[in-house]
């Protein structure tokens, strides 16, 4: 699997004194045992990189400024490398003991505030002992983020990838590409767009038109059909597409249409790698088939638009996946900036292609599911799920495939294993705009 290069990654500079916790915290929210930390105390002043996945961020570079410790700390933090991992750390997160503040920590602070790299203070050991009232009230006050955590027991460990979230620049979360990495200069995609009585009238939707500027910011070649005229246009082409992307209402005729050998995916898909998590809503996909009636399931939207008669969200889902559990589901809906603190009280969220929002929403969003032990799902990946193109639908982005692989042989290796995908109702499936 490619690994993305170093440069793309958000490189998170983590200080704070030797025993402050850092490794403890690495090892709690990788969920890996990390070290990091020299054992040896004054072995090396070198930073130490980590590479890693860290959701909902995605992929990130941990540097950790090992040897500077509160040892002649001051001295050392003036030195020619220690000053390199400031001048690279897009986010700074000090580990403090918890009873424990001093001159290391304000200039750690001072020297990520000199070079606009947003900071979070982690006050590890909080079992033993609170942080200092004055030191919250300082941070409060020049609105550094703060959080409590006992990273050895895992606690504070979500409230953590929040802030790291929250914290992290715009120009990270927003990451710019929609398919643009997938399709390079030169090369075609082919986007399948329905125009029938549910397409706005005069225009494109929104993640079809973004699509399209994506492609152009590529110096790719873009090809724009309706599903009818596919076939006839795939066969005028003289060098089969290096993508083809559909409106998930077309996913079945289109996936009948193009050969195997092409790649295919939906633009709700793209989305939610593009706007939210798609490793995490491909897992969360999967809890479709442990669904069972009488289950509530939350539909989400990031927008309020006017439902129309047979609303994806409201009629067209619902009336599926009943169809699939074969008994009576409950759904719940929230449109624009509605989601409800009682998530835990669900079996499944189902989010859209969250067109309208920004990406730091919808990932918050995510984090809240995780959080309450709830799968979340996107409506293309739902409905490639029932149509049983999953995997088809997913090759495009072989991340999120090996991973889906891999909670297959897990949950395989259950009691009781895993029940077989379905695509019952898919021939009464039809679907989205996005
Ligand atoms: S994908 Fe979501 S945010 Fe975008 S138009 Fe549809 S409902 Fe609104």
């Amino acid at each position: 699997m490619q690994s993305t290069p170093k440069s793309m990654r958000l490189h998170i500079g983590l200080f704070g004194r030797r025993n402050a916790g850092k490794s403890s915290l690495l090892n709690a929210i990788t969920r890996q045992q990390v070290s990091i930390v020299s054992d040896f105390a004054g072995t090396t002043t070198d930073p130490v990189e980590k590479p890693m996945e860290l959701l909902p961020l995605g992929p990130v570079l941990f540097i950790d400024t090992a040897g500077i410790d509160d040892m002649g700390a001051l001295g050392e933090l003036r030195i020619k490398k220690t000053r390199q991992v400031f001048d690279r750390t897009d986010l700074g997160v000090l580990v403090a003991e918890a009873g424990t503040w001093g001159a290391f920590e304000e200039e750690i602070l001072r020297a990520l505030s000199e070079r606009n790299a947003p900071a979070i203070v982690v006050f590890n050991k909080t079992d033993v002992a609170r942080p200092p009232d004055a030191v919250i009230e300082m941070l409060n006050t020049q609105k550094v983020r703060w959080v409590q955590t006992v990273a050895s027991e895992g606690r504070g460990i979500q409230e953590f990838r929040q802030a790291l979230l929250d914290a992290a620049p715009e120009d990270f979360v927003n990451n710019p590409a929609i398919l643009g990495d997938l399709v390079g200069p030169g090369e075609m995609a082919v986007l399948v767009v329905p125009i029938d009585k549910e397409a706005p009238k005069g225009r494109l939707i929104l993640p079809q038109v973004q699509s399209i500027r994506d492609l152009l910011d590529s110096d790719a070649f873009c090809m724009v059909v309706k599903e009818r005229e596919l076939r006839c246009a795939l066969d005028r082409l003289k060098t089969p597409p290096k993508l083809v992307v559909t409106d998930s209402q077309a996913f079945l005729k289109v996936a009948a249409d193009v050969p195997d050998d092409i790649p295919l995916t939906s633009f709700s898909i793209l989305f939610a790698r593009f706007r939210g998590d798609l490793t995490t809503q491909v897992i969360g996909t999967m809890a479709i088939d442990r669904l069972r009636a009488g289950d509530r399931i939350l539909i989400a939207e990031s927008c309020s638009h006017h439902p129309i008669s047979d609303d994806i969200g409201r009629v067209k889902i619902p009336r599926w996946l009943t169809q699939y559990v074969g008994g009576k589901l409950h759904f719940d809906h929230v449109q624009g900036h509605d989601f409800p603190e009682n998530l835990q009280e669900y079996k499944l969220v189902i989010h859209c292609g969250a067109c309208m929002t920004n990406r730091r929403a919808m990932l918050s969003r995510i984090l809240h599911c995780k959080q309450a032990g709830v799968p979340v799902s996107n409506y293309g990946l739902t409905i490639a799920y029932s149509l049983g193109i999953f995997e088809r639908a997913l090759q495009p982005f072989p991340a999120a495939l090996e991973a889906y692989h891999a909670e297959k042989t897990r949950l395989a290796g259950r009691p009781g294993g895993m029940p077989p995908e379905s695509n019952s109702g898919a021939s009464d499936y039809v679907c989205i705009r996005s």
